[in-house]
């Protein structure tokens, strides 16, 4: 899979809502990946089965509504991100600054396909935040809150997860937990102080709402970046 984004690429990447019907439109770190939805206690990556996750997508999509979007290019899959009210992530509890407040919805997997290079994948995950923040205000949720690493977090994780199995899946938690930075430059403010996994949050109805963002997403879904995926920045 990995050498197919090797080449160069100018295209369009569209997002979408996934569906009932559509989980096998999400990339294949989603299709598997469990770290949100179980909590051993430590940030150990959880990897399940197709089976697994779909029933954990369709059972909050039945109680909750989309609870996940995908950006594609060509229709194939380079990034998605989910999220949900915390009480369906059970990986919350193993973050010491929580918790979620109780009118947030929280972001949990945000990630774009490793083989772009930094900016393109930054440009991914931009338009998949902007698609859940245009998504939240549609419904009437409050805030957006999700926990993310700073460097001192991404230290750990790399050097609790060298060489293992879950970091050669495709980062292991370090594809599921993102920099702080990426959320602070985007309207979040830290409400969970922690040195390592803060927690931060985005009010949607208040005047850090990221309107210039939300206004793009909502009429203008197709988003033309100029992605040239690098092996150099290859993770
Ligand atoms: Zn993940």
């Amino acid at each position: 899979m990995a050498g197919e984004f090797l080449e160069p690429i100018d295209g369009d990447v569209i997002v979408a809502p996934v569906e009932l019907n559509s989980f096998d439109r999400l990339d294949s770190h989603s299709r598997k990946c469990m770290y949100w939805q179980t909590n051993s206690g430590t940030h150990e990556y959880t990897r399940g089965s197709t089976f697994e996750k779909e029933a954990w997508l369709s059972s909050v999509l039945l109680q909750w509504g989309v609870c996940a979007q995908v950006a594609e290019e060509f229709g194939r899959p380079v990034g998605s991100v989910t999220y949900a009210p915390p009480s369906n992530i059970a990986r919350v509890r193993a973050f010491p600054s929580g918790p979620v407040g109780s009118d947030a919805v929280l972001i949990a997997d945000l990630h774009a396909h490793p083989d772009f290079d930094t900016k393109a994948r930054k440009d991914i995950r931009s338009l998949l935040l902007s698609a859940v923040v245009s998504d939240a205000a549609k419904r009437g949720v409050r805030a957006l809150e999700t926990f993310a690493r700073t460097e001192k977090g991404s230290e750990r994780l790399e050097t609790e997860f060298r060489g293992s199995e879950a970091k050669r899946h495709a980062g292991g938690p370090l594809t599921c937990l993102q920099e702080d930075e990426f959320f602070l430059a985007r309207g979040f403010e830290e409400v969970g102080k922690d040195p390592e996994f803060p927690r931060l949050r985005l009010e949607i109805d208040g005047e850090h709402l990221w309107k210039a963002d939300v206004e793009h997403a909502l009429d203008q879904l197709i988003f033309e970046a100029n992605m040239r995926p690098s092996a150099v920045n290859s993770q």
